[in-house]
């Protein structure tokens, strides 16, 4: 039996690159995408036709009831989860906090912050040896914004990205002794979609100059530490963190 993995936001960027190495690496893979199917589905595609095993299911991590759903169809379709990639991550377009919404901070926080979590709970109640489980790892995809903030561009998406490494450090002691590890990535400039989600799709190459190794990084760059993170070799790491930002 392969091990199973379920990765949030896998239809496009880094979940999407993580997706496809975990696939070369003998995982049958769930990946979960919001409202972007084809992307999803060709995805899912290209692992198939590298002669993997993936499957993918629309849910909004932020919906109680997508989450429940969406973690039954894949252990029934897949078989008994072993890890989670806590992906699924949003921003908006580039403002000072004074200027921010309360709508953009309930869709900033319900994805990022009460998403994670859910996405969380979800695995530790099928993966802990106190709910009869047989352990597992999960890796959040927090940000580098969390230790260097965000003026100016995204306040609200830095604190919560905060409050993800807050989770990973308190969850990875809470389940320690039930096999569970939980550990996360922090991400630096990494090209993927959501600089336009900013209103900046050139966003990596106007910061790029500020990151010590000169340029920004590649979603599969951040797809490597994360299956480290998930696999054996990473058997005595729990609530620790990999900067995979160029030194940034
Ligand atoms: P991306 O290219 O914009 O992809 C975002 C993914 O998340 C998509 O698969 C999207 O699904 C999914 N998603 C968005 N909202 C969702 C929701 N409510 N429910 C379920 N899925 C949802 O972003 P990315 O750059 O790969 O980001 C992935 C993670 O890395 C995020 O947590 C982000 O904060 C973090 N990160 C990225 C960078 C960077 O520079 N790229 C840096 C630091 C941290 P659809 O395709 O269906 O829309």
């Amino acid at each position: 039996m392969k091990p199973v993995i379920l990765i949030t936001g896998g239809s496009r960027g880094i979940g999407a690159a993580t997706a496809r190495l975990a696939a070369q690496r003998g995982y049958a893979v769930c990946l979960s995408d919001h409202r972007n199917e084809a992307a999803a589905a060709a995805v899912v595609a290209d692992i198939e036709a590298a002669g993997g095993e993936a499957l993918a299911l629309p849910a909004d991590v932020a919906s109680e009831s997508d989450m429940l759903h969406l973690f039954e169809e894949a252990c029934r379709r897949l078989g008994r989860l072993t890890g989670l990639v806590n992906n699924a991550g949003v921003l908006e377009h580039h403002m000072r906090l004074d200027a921010m919404s309360l709508g953009r901070l309930q869709r900033v926080f319900a994805t990022n912050v009460i998403g994670a979590f859910l996405c969380a709970r979800e695995p530790v109640k099928r993966m802990s040896t106190r709910h009869d489980g047989a352990g597992g790892a999960i890796v959040n995809v927090s940000s580098m914004a969390a230790k260097l903030g965000s003026p100016n561009e995204y306040v609200d998406y830095a604190a919560s990205k905060g409050a993800i490494d807050a989770m990973t450090i308190s969850l990875a002691k809470e389940v320690a002794a039930e096999g569970i590890r939980v550990n996360a990535v922090r991400p630096g400039v990494i090209y993927t979609d959501i600089h336009a989600s900013g209103g900046e799709p050139g966003r990596v190459d106007r910061v790029k100059g500020s990151v010590p190794m000169q340029r920004g990084g590649l979603p599969e760059e951040v797809a490597r530490a994360i299956l480290w993170l998930l696999s054996d070799e990473a058997s005595y790491c729990t609530g620790t963190f990999i900067d995979v930002s160029g030194g940034r």
